[in-house]
């Protein structure tokens, strides 16, 4: 049942336009809110791949040309006198039957090429050691070192590197006994007519060099708070630099990084406590490649800006349409609903129903027809009631409605001692009237008999019709003396009355039995009982008279005719 009512109340047509009014706003707003949403991110996401593609490149352009710069000054170092010379002296010296003499030269040729080393590695601080290797790749000399213990080697791959005479560029060592990156870079070193490959002149430079690059990038006016990763194309990291400096919250685990590098070029975002956008670009020409992450809040801070305001903006269209509905519905339902409640009220049986009519439009028309209705109903009802309980010939009050009456009065008695008396008349030989004249004429006087009680009594009193030619008359607040007087009053009326009915005209005379309300004891049956007794004395005594009931206190007075 409470489930019904909660239906029927979803379902009443303040809340159908609600709900309609509702989604027909909210299914709009946040349609165009979304669509213009995805638009806006998309194009957002578009252009911070652009940027981050286009920082990729320039920080690839800057370090090839660094790397150029690194193969030129090796180029200019491998083939300069010092080196060439005394390397040519060195291999001479080796290949020869060993003498001291030789030995000195090859020694002090040795010595120069250190010497030699050593001011190239003093004047290029990016320069963490140099070396040089013969055609077999071992280390014939190598500059200074500064506690550096690792052994330094050539590049595994270097011989078919070095005889395309292309210097092993971007090679990038991660020796597990050193802390930081290193590349080697290295160039064959020629004999003075370029014929014979003397051997090779290697330099290991600290890959934290490039470091400047990359925070040149960060450096750009839009990024937010990132990451740059320098990794080889396998993804192994070479160098990291956040920014502000210092911060981790846009670091990528490896899985992230590899995920980017299977789908390069493609911005995705990730959740690691806070949402990063990251990009991988592999390098076209370097063997390297960059991971850029960011901040997803401040890449998409005018999307989720624009987004807020969408949805703040489509909530307040709905609340603003919600309540013009709310109250449209309200000036079409309040009617509907007061109608309905009139309609109910007349379905339990309330006729005394009358709605206000404030409106002029339908809802003013249906009301003042329904409060038509009810008039005419109420009407027809108070008929029906009194025809319920009048006799339809003589428009008396009928068997039923008298008898219901000198209950009320033996009840109000009973409770007030209202005192009452009670008539019972019947016509005198009217048996006659009928066989003389017929039952039209018969009729007639029994409609004339009831004006004339009814002209005799007041309203305290009550005519009705108990049977066929009999009649009952209850009269309020009276006792059997002035009972008495009244039906006496009552029998001349009829006597003197001329009935005139047609070409018929007739006198007519009317016997009365009198008995009054004496004790809480007395019944509608014992009241009727004893009038009876006294109208049956009336005729007995020759009709035309009024008898008290011979056990009233009083003792009757009668009148002759
Ligand atoms: P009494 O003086 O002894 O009363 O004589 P009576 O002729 O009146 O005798 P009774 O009471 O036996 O007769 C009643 C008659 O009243 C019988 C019936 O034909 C007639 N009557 C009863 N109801 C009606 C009615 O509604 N219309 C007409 N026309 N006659 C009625
Ligand atoms: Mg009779
Ligand atoms: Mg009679």
């Amino acid at each position: 049942m409470k489930t019904r009512k909660n239906i029927y109340w979803l379902l009443s047509i303040r809340n159908r336009i609600l709900i309609f009014t509702i989604l027909v706003t909210l299914v709009p707003s946040f349609g165009m809110g979304w669509f213009f949403y995805s638009m806006t991110y998309k194009a957002t996401a578009r252009k911070t791949e652009q940027r981050l593609i286009d920082s990729a490149g320039k920080a690839e352009r800057d370090m090839s040309l660094w790397l150029k710069e690194q193969d030129r000054d090796l180029h200019i170092f491998a083939s300069s006198f010092v080196l060439v010379d005394n390397l040519t002296k060195y291999q001479a010296g080796n290949s020869k039957v060993r003498s001291k003499e030789i030995d000195n030269q090859t020694a002090s040729s040795l010595k120069k090429i250190i010497t030699y080393l050593n001011l190239l590695k003093s004047q290029f601080p990016d320069y963490r050691r140099l070396a040089v290797f013969d055609g077999a790749g071992r280390k014939i000399a190598a500059s200074e070192s500064t506690g550096e213990s690792s052994a330094f080697t050539l590049p595994p791959g270097w011989e078919t590197r070095m005889a395309s005479d292309k210097a092993s560029l971007g090679e990038v060592f991660l020796r597990k006994d050193e802390p930081e990156p290193l590349m080697v870079i290295g160039l064959p070193v020629y004999s003075d007519k370029h014929d014979t490959q003397l051997g090779v002149l290697a330099v290991e430079i600290r890959l934290q060099r490039l470091l400047p690059f990359l925070k040149a990038l960060s450096a750009d006016g839009e990024a937010g708070p990132g990451t740059i990763l320098l990794v080889q194309k396998d993804g192994r990291p070479l160098l990291t630099a956040d920014f502000p400096e210092g911060q981790q919250e846009t670091a990528l685990s490896s899985g992230q990084k590899l995920q980017l590098f299977t789908h390069p070029f493609q911005l995705r975002t990730f959740n690691n406590g806070k949402w990063i956008v990251g990009l991988a670009v592999p390098f076209k020409d370097l063997p390297w490649g960059l991971v850029i992450s960011e901040s997803y809040d401040r890449v998409f801070a005018d999307v989720i800006r624009s987004r807020d305001r969408i949805i703040l903006t489509a909530i307040l269209f709905t609340l603003i349409t919600g309540l013009c509905a709310s109250l449209v519905a309200g000036q079409t339902i309040l009617p509907l609903e007061a109608l309905t409640r009139g309609v109910l009220r007349v379905a339990e049986g309330d006729l005394d129903v009358s709605l206000d009519i404030r409106r002029k439009d339908e809802f003013g028309v249906v009301t003042g027809m329904f409060n038509e209705m009810v008039v005419r109903l109420k009407q027809n009802k108070e008929e029906l009631e009194r025809l319920a309980v009048t006799d339809s010939l003589t428009r008396l009050a009928n068997r039923k409605q008298i008898m219901g009456s000198l209950k009320t009065s033996i009840e109000n008695y009973r409770r007030y001692a209202t005192d009452f008396s009670l008539l019972m008349i019947d016509i005198d030989h009217f048996k006659a009237v009928n066989d003389t004249y017929g039952h039209l004429v018969g009729d007639f006087v029994l409609v004339q008999m009831a004006e004339i009680f009814n002209k005799a009594l007041r309203t305290l009193d009550l005519a009705g019709r108990y049977g066929g030619e009999e009649f009952l008359i209850i009269l309020g607040q009276t006792n059997i003396d002035k009972a008495m007087l009244t039906a006496e009053r009552i029998r001349q009326a009829v006597e003197q009355a001329l009935f005139v009915y047609q070409d018929v005209e007739l006198h007519i005379t009317i016997s009365t039995g009198v008995t009054g309300i004496r004790s809480g004891e007395d019944t509608d049956n014992i009241l009727i009982g004893r009038a009876d007794k006294a109208l049956y004395e009336a005729k007995v005594l020759g009709r035309n008279r009024v008898v008290l009931n011979a056990d009233d206190p009083v003792e009757p007075t009668s009148s002759d005719v």
